[in-house]
């Protein structure tokens, strides 16, 4: 039996990467440039939340160019020393280098990659104390793709330097489905086209997760005895998973119940709402917050998150605001 792996899987060309029109209509355009030219392509920085698509756009642009591509992250790079390995052993002309969460880069290690985004240079210091010298080695020209789920917290002058700077948006359902029939295809899974549209409704608009419940979903189809995934099948398998038809998953729920029974809908502080969950706070506000955002779910003010009239609908709840009664529910 032969495996695929998630690696096999990722689409190695733009033609096979789904959705995103706008970025990938545009990136085609800065490809070709590129290649026209012979040059190296601009630097990128793809930013949106996780599991959009980030990484397999980088591949696919090494990929396209007919290059390379070397992997990293920025809590890898901590020291100068670290970035200068990388740029001075790994990398040829043209080829790629990928940093993941880019935010995430040490301080020192970023202001020595300014030189090396800019000129292709990197200063590297050698010895130490009063011997200590600097010398300026010369790179290849090289394209750093940055991702990163926090823009925010990208410093000016590193953004500055990138030349193509692009959002990933969440998926449409039916991009998401077509996504899924594309692995499922691929995984030899019988899936009908209603069974991935299905999957695509409850993966809360990010391909990882769609990808991921397809997985789920042919493993409770197996086990059934059922090599064929229809609608119904497909749709038992998510209830069981504890995907609900809106694609909220337990913890989403759990949150949106915690801030509606125990913070009385909000607002409250996401320190103070991350404490009451025991959860992480960064999870909560990059992973869950987000998509809760997104359906209308949640708000994010000034003074804290609050609960919308959606989300105590969505529990099963009288929202506080309707009639000006407050149903604790149970
Ligand atoms: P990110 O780097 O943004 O967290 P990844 O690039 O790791 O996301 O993508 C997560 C998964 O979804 C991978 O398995 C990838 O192959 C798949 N994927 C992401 N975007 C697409 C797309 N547009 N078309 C097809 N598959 C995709």
């Amino acid at each position: 039996m032969t495996v695929v792996d998630d690696a096999a899987l990722r689409p190695t060309a733009l033609s096979e990467y789904v959705g995103q029109r706008a970025l990938k209509d545009k990136l085609a355009v800065y490809l070709e440039a590129a290649k026209g030219r012979r040059e190296a392509l601009d630097h990128v920085l793809l930013y949106g939340p996780p599991g959009l698509g980030k990484t397999t756009l980088a591949h696919i642009i090494a990929a396209e160019l007919g290059v390379a591509i070397r992997i990293t992250s920025g809590p890898a790079i901590e020291k100068p020393g670290d970035l200068a390995a990388i740029l001075t052993n790994a990398l040829e002309d043209g080829d790629v280098l990928f940093i993941d969460e880019i935010h995430r880069l040490g301080r020192v290690a970023e202001e020595h990659l300014y030189p090396a985004m800019e000129d292709y240079k990197i200063d590297i210091v050698l010895g130490q104390g009063p011997a200590a010298r600097t010398i300026r080695l010369d790179l290849p020209r090289f394209t750093l793709v940055g991702a990163t789920t926090r823009p925010g917290l990208i410093t000016g002058p590193l953004r500055s330097r990138f030349g193509i700077i692009e959002h990933l948006e969440y998926y449409r359902d039916e991009e998401l489905a077509e996504g899924v029939a594309r692995d499922a295809r691929l995984l030899g899974v019988p899936l009908e086209a209603a069974a991935a549209l299905e999957i695509g409704r409850r993966a809360r608009g990010t391909m990882r997760i769609a990808k991921r419940l397809l997985r789920r979903v042919r493993d409770f189809a197996a086990v059934a005895g059922e090599g064929h995934i229809d609608l119904q099948r497909a749709r038992s398998a998510l209830d069981e998973l504890g995907i609900d038809p809106g694609g909220l998953e337990r913890r989403d729920r759990v949150i949106l119940r915690t801030l509606v029974e125990t913070f009385a809908g909000g607002p409250v502080g996401l320190d103070t709402l991350a404490t009451a969950l025991g959860e992480d706070r960064a999870t909560l506000e990059e992973v869950h917050e987000p998509f809760l955002i997104q359906r209308g779910l949640l708000q994010r003010t000034a003074r804290g998150r609050v609960a919308t009239d959606r989300a105590y609908a969505h529990l099963g709840l009288r929202a506080p605001s309707d009639a000006g009664l407050f149903e604790s529910g149970g």
